[in-house]
């Protein structure tokens, strides 16, 4: 039996070994899944949406013991632990009201009615990122149940813990077994096998942009529904009209908020050259008072990188001749420690500039006009996230509609509400998840035509 000891990475210390899932027992789950399906879908509206809220009410009860395992397991700080492990239950809450308002059309047609149906795809494939195991966690679960479908879940293999106990409390709550189960294990076989797996009709993975494309051609294979959540590179373009110090003093927590480890982080910052030696000299302030350390600490604000292996990748960003314009604190001695650093003047084909970095390292890149900002914010593969900062109303609407990017915010860093829907432009991906319509996103509309025509 293979295992993965999952180590706290603030003090490399083990925190629990995990069995990771076989093919054989993947396809086990996958077989239960099946067979929970056709109970599931014919469980009352009303019934499935007490069930998740008795899910989401016991979630509530153990948000302390979710956010504690996530502080071990992952090493966020505790503040942002207890928020995530919320997350779940308000997200459970927020679709636990679907189930009742699948509601279809009926359009009137020569000689009858057509009426439409959301019937549930069945099994769907959850693939889950190690950067937040429980929100996207939640963000695919919630409405794949409430839709009336099945789900088998596989946590990152860094990241398993909270997973495997919100899969326990499902079955407290009193969710049927084989209606979602929580799989431990290895992308290229757990993941893999739910991408090949003909009775699983829909994956839903959040992750590198690299592996999305392969899932993409996995599920192409079997015309496989698939949502996909990758990468960013956003910018987070600061106007010389904006309030100045407010942008300046958010900005660290735009890009280094869960160690850089965002897809949604703002991870290049475009200021206005006439106001940009005044925006660093703010955010330096800024950065050196963002507060680096013991996770556990509710003063906390950023904890450790994922692993030794991450921490490796994201220094090699920062090279010895980089352009490195000033950084924050990290603890010395054991832990997967990084400091927020700052690069400017960048090159616009450095890979800190071009490439999704994942840690806590952003470029500043000044700009002179809205339409030079425009065109440097769009000219990335990517388009998930991203901020604008200005005091005129008619440039932060006109700004807004031109960046090609997903989900933007003026005059704030908010990313993601669950009740609004969150996806991405370009290679960021595919689909959308969250907002009031994700459950239709597992359930495909059935037109049945009724006649009225006299025998
Ligand atoms: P991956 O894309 O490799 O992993 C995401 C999930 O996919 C994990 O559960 C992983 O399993 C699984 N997986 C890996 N290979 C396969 C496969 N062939 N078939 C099915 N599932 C698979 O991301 P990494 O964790 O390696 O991170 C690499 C980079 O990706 C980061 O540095 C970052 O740039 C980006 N990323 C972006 C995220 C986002 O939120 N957009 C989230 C995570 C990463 P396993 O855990 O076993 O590897």
């Amino acid at each position: 039996m293979s295992t993965f000891t999952v180590l706290n990475p603030a003090t490399e210390e083990p925190v629990a070994t995990v069995a990771q899932a076989s093919l054989e027992e993947t396809d086990e789950a996958i077989a239960r899944a099946a067979a929970a399906s056709a109970a599931w879908r014919a469980v009352a509206p009303g019934d499935r949406a007490r069930l998740l809220r008795s899910f989401a009410a016991l979630v509530d009860t153990h948000v302390e013991e979710l956010a504690g395992l996530e502080v071990a397991g992952s090493g966020h700080p505790i503040g942002a632990a207890r928020w995530e492990a919320g997350q779940v239950r308000d997200v459970l809450q927020y679709y636990s009201a679907a189930p009742e308002r699948l509601i279809g059309k009926q359009i009137p047609v020569p000689g009858g009615l057509n009426v439409t149906f959301h019937e549930p795809v069945g099994v769907v494939g959850l693939i889950v990122p190690w950067n937040f195991p429980m929100p996207i966690l939640s963000w695919g679960m919630a409405p794949a149940l409430a839709a009336g479908c099945t789900v088998v879940a596989k946590p990152a293999e860094a990241t398993p813990l909270t997973a495997m106990r919100i899969g326990q409390l499902a079955l407290e709550a009193g969710l049927p077994e084989g209606v979602f189960t929580v799989l431990p294990g290895k992308g290229s076989v757990v993941g893999q096998r739910l991408v090949d797996h003909p009775s699983v009709r829909k994956i839903v993975f959040t992750g590198s942009t690299e592996v999305g494309q392969s899932i993409m051609a996995g599920c192409a294979r079997q015309v496989k529904r698939l949502t996909l959540e990758l990468g960013g590179k956003s910018a987070n373009i600061i106007f010389a009209d904006c309030d100045l110090e407010r942008a300046a003093a958010t900005a660290p927590y735009a890009v280094f908020d869960n160690a850089g480890q965002d897809c949604c982080a703002r991870s290049r910052i475009l200021v206005q050259a006439s106001v940009v030696d005044k925006f660093m000299s703010l955010f330096e302030s800024a950065v050196a008072s963002v507060s680096v350390g013991d996770p556990a600490l509710a003063s906390t604000e950023m904890g450790p990188l994922i692993s030794a292996a991450h921490r490796d990748h994201v220094a090699s960003f920062v090279p010895p001749d980089a352009p490195v314009a000033f950084r924050g604190s990290a603890p010395s001695g054991p832990g997967f420690w990084y400091p927020p650093t700052v690069l400017a003047p960048v090159r616009l084909d450095d890979r800190a500039y071009t490439e999704e970095v994942f840690g806590p390292v952003v470029t500043v890149t000044p700009f002179a006009d809205e339409a030079e900002a425009v065109a440097i914010a769009n000219d990335t593969p990517y388009g998930l996230s991203g901020s604008i900062w200005t005091s005129d109303v008619g440039r932060a609407i006109r700004v807004a509609r031109a960046v090609e990017t997903g989900n933007l915010s003026v005059n704030s860093h908010s990313s993601v509400r669950y009740w609004t829907p969150f996806g991405g432009f370009k290679q960021s991906g595919l689909g959308r998840e969250l907002g009031p319509d994700a459950p239709d996103a597992f359930t495909e509309t059935k037109n049945v035509f009724i006649s009225t025509t006299e025998a």
